[in-house]
């Protein structure tokens, strides 16, 4: 049955949509952090929290509000007030920690970093864009562009003259062996460099912790004398937090807290779990930046009445149940856990993660080398006893990634930590 599907899938979707698994998994349905299959197998999920799933599958509180709005109005999300569009507006700019905050609603990640692209560079008149290396911030020709991993970025083309800053990756490249103060030190000298041999760049894009690089981050602390650098030079500073948002790192609401010295980014992008699977992106901006444009931009799908009523919903449950806390509570057992299961795994290189965002890095044991194969053994064992994760990482997809929906119980992360025990075990 399955197979079937998947032989229908290939005969008329392109080759390079990625698919997990050698039997790919077709999900019918799901409810908490547990989804079913099409055979009825049952998975707890320990990656759709990242992404589309934030709080919890089928959560009652969004499907009402959703069904609701679908049966009231779903109209173009511009040219007419939308309520729940200026609501959720208003919802996010009161947590965004932006003064005089504006907010610009897309339909994914990809669209909203285009859209800060578009902003940054009419606000500073400049096409130079400064990126991470091993980054990832979408699809599309100018995301693409600002995409330091290769793994993901099928064109070397690019609307934008876009320069590689090294930081992004903690445990690689040539300053791994640094401690933390040197770490950044070698950081910002190496993006001083590069911007005495640049014309003026209209801002640095980074994710506070990669998320699919690897769910690396470097030392906190980075960014803030990143944006010392950039802000002497009147260089943006946007912050993709696609991943990191919303409470997901347990500590801070917000990735780039943990680099908060000196204040909040110009520039926030958010996507996918704030619509708990409805689509909801969009950009943060001071008033300042998000009015540069002098010409019309909308987004005809960014911003419907019935994403925004998901995003409402969603958003109030986030904050009531305080999933923040929780991630913090669960992901912090859980990080101790897998460390405790790690050190008795040659292929571990090393387990780390802030809340519910936990990468597992594989290598080939008493090596540095990628450990590709291990990992897709671990996704295929996880997946047998009944574990869904993810995986990340370079060209080599050799960390796994966990990032189950935030309301992940005590009882649940023990459960799947059981099971990846085992998986880690097999290798
Ligand atoms: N930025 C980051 C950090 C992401 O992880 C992703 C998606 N993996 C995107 C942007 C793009 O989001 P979307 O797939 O919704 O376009």
């Amino acid at each position: 049955m399955t197979m079937d599907l998947f032989a229908r899938h290939r005969a008329v979707l392109p080759d390079w949509l990625a698919l997990y698994y050698e039997d790919p998994l077709e999900i019918t349905h799901g409810e908490g952090r547990h989804v079913w299959d099409a055979a009825g197998n049952k998975y707890l999920d320990f990656f759709g929290g990242i992404l589309t799933t934030m709080t919890a599958h089928a959560l009652p509180e969004v499907t009402k509000a959703v069904s609701e709005q679908a049966g009231r109005i779903i109209h173009s999300s511009t040219l007419y007030l939308n309520r729940p569009m200026v609501e959720l507006a208003e919802r996010i700019a009161h947590v965004s920690a932006i003064p005089d905050a504006r907010v610009f609603f897309t339909t994914s990640g990809t669209e909203a970093n285009d859209t800060a692209l578009l902003l940054a560079t009419a606000h500073r008149g400049s096409n130079t864009v400064l990126a991470m290396r091993n980054s990832y911030h979408g699809r599309s020709f100018s995301s693409v562009g600002i995409t330091g991993n290769r793994g993901w970025s099928p064109t070397s083309l690019s609307p934008l003259q876009t320069l590689y800053v090294h930081g992004g990756v903690r445990t690689r490249g040539p300053y791994a062996h640094l401690d933390d103060r040197d770490f950044i030190d070698a950081c910002v000298a190496d993006l001083e460099d590069l911007l005495g041999h640049t014309r003026p760049p209209a801002a640095l894009i980074a994710e506070p912790v990669q998320g699919v690089g690897g769910f690396t981050s470097p030392p906190d602390g980075l960014y803030a004398a990143f944006r010392e650098v950039l802000h002497e030079r009147g260089i943006l500073w946007i912050a993709d937090e696609v991943q990191t948002g919303w409470g997901r790192t347990g500590e801070h609401f917000w990735g780039w807290q943990a680099h908060g010295r000196g204040g909040p980014p110009d520039i926030v992008t958010f996507a996918k779990g704030i619509g708990n699977g409805m689509s909801v992106g969009g950009v943060i901006a001071r008033a300042e930046i998000m009015n540069c444009l002098d010409a019309n931009s909308i987004s005809t799908f960014g911003g419907t009445q019935v994403t925004m009523a998901a995003g409402l919903a969603n958003l109030t449950y986030l904050l009531e149940h305080d999933l923040q806390g929780n991630a913090r509570r669960v992901g912090g057992m859980l990080i101790e856990r897998l460390r405790a299961v790690a050190a008795q795994v040659p292929h571990v290189r090393e387990v780390r993660g802030r809340g519910l965002m936990i990468g597992i890095e594989l290598a080939r044991p008493g090596t540095d080398e990628a450990a590709p194969e291990a990992a897709a053994t671990v996704l295929e064992e996880a997946r047998a006893g009944g574990l869904l994760i993810g995986k990340g990482g370079g060209h080599s997809t050799s960390v796994l990634r966990v990032a189950p929906p935030m309301s992940l119980t005590v009882a649940e992360a023990e459960e799947g930590a059981a099971i990846l025990e085992r998986a880690l075990r097999s290798i």
